[in-house]
């Protein structure tokens, strides 16, 4: 059988690019190497225990419209996800002092203000300049953009108002949050804060987070809180996997891929561990970019260029996860989130050193 679509992997961007495509038509395949969908956004139970892999904050996964492109993508597919509020959405712990994260940017400064009242008159005036490109980020869905010259023409077409509302802040939209705290947050222990928040939004400070990344963070939460749906990143995996269904798409799990097969330059399909060939007019890879460029596509697939520039893409050093089973009686009210903060010795791109 010739596929219109294969997917290389099932993480929340394989889903939803297969969902998508299959919502659009396309017979498509997504291949898991794993025994289960999802990704580094996938559930696992151990022991009566059910752990998150990754994923624990979300934001705008409720009510509609939503900037979430994930809620965007499920209400495009006809899927919905039950979730949980919750606010505070955990704890900071400082050497200083243990804050609350409340939703409520408002409510939020006050706790900082306890801090240094300074500090949080500064925070403000950094969130009211993210809030307005929040603002005006709102009228132009995430689903609506690509990265080829069709964008300018749709945007111009579609969505002229939103875009009038976006002009002031444009100067904001490729810039740093790292740019716009320079402008405003000179308390030394907010902008550490402010790295911190970014470092755990992007796993950068602030000067390597894109300002609309932290306007939208601060936005969603402001507005619906954080949430957490029932089953966790698993549940948005199988959520996902019933959209690509229900559209007629299929998920092959413990399908490695092990090659891309390419012809002329053009994939034509991909070769499993197993050795079965499976032919498509399209492969999507979902497999990071370093898998991608340096095993499953031949050297010579692509313009020598082209594979290096991908390559020299750098990767994080090491990341460990330590997933803890505790049970649950008596801790009724325990916030979701809790960071530990000792004495940050340096935070650079590729780890966070604490000691
Ligand atoms: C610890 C941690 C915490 C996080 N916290 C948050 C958070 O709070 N909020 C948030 O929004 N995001 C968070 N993230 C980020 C989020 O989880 C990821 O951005 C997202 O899940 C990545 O999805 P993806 O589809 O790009 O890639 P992946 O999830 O990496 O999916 C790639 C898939 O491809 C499969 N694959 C790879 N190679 C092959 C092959 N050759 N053949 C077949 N299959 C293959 C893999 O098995 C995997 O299933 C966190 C991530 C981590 C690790």
């Amino acid at each position: 059988m010739m596929w219109d679509v294969i997917v290389i992997g099932s993480g929340i961007g394989g889903l939803t690019a297969g969902a998508l495509l299959a919502r659009d038509g396309r017979r498509v395949l997504v291949c898991e190497s794993h025994g289960f969908p999802g990704g580094a956004a996938h559930a696992f139970s151990r022991r009566g225990f059910c752990f998150d892999s990754g994923p624990s904050f979300y934001c705008g996964l409720s009510g509609s419209p939503s900037l979430n492109p994930l809620k965007q993508v499920l209400d495009l597919l006809g899927e919905s996800l039950a979730t949980i509020p919750y606010d505070p959405l955990g704890h900071y712990h400082f050497p200083e002092a243990t804050l609350p994260i409340y939703s409520n940017l408002e409510r939020y400064r006050q706790t900082i203000a306890q801090v240094s009242p300074q500090g949080a008159q500064e925070l403000a005036a950094f969130h009211q300049k993210l809030l307005g490109l929040y603002g005006g980020l709102q009228g132009i869905p995430a689903i609506a953009l690509s990265s080829d010259w069709r964008l300018l023409p749709k945007l111009l077409v579609n969505y002229g108002p939103a875009l009038l509302k976006l002009l002031p802040y444009l100067g904001l939209v490729n810039g740093s949050a790292g740019r716009i705290m320079d402008g405003t947050v000179a308390d030394p222990w907010v902008r550490r804060l402010i790295d911190l928040e970014c470092f755990l939004l992007s796993g950068l400070k602030a000067h390597g987070t894109i300002a609309p990344e932290v306007a939208f963070m601060l936005g969603g939460t402001g507005q619906g809180g954080g949430g957490i749906s029932p089953g966790g990143s698993g549940a948005i995996a199988q959520t996902l996997v019933r959209g690509l269904e229900r559209w007629g798409g299929q998920l092959r799990t413990q399908a490695h891929v092990e090659e891309i097969l390419v012809r002329d330059r053009r994939a034509v399909g991909v070769r499993l561990t197993s050795g079965e060939v499976l032919q498509s007019q399209i492969v999507i890879s979902n497999a990071s970019i370093w898998d991608t460029y340096g095993q499953l596509l031949p050297p010579d697939a692509l313009p020598p260029a082209q594979r290096e520039q991908a390559l020299a893409t750098p990767a994080i050093a090491s990341f460990m996860h330590l997933h803890l089973g505790i049970r649950a009686e008596g801790l009724e009210g325990l916030t979701g989130h809790h960071v530990v903060v000792h004495h940050a010795i340096a935070i650079s791109p590729n780890r966070a050193i604490l000691a």
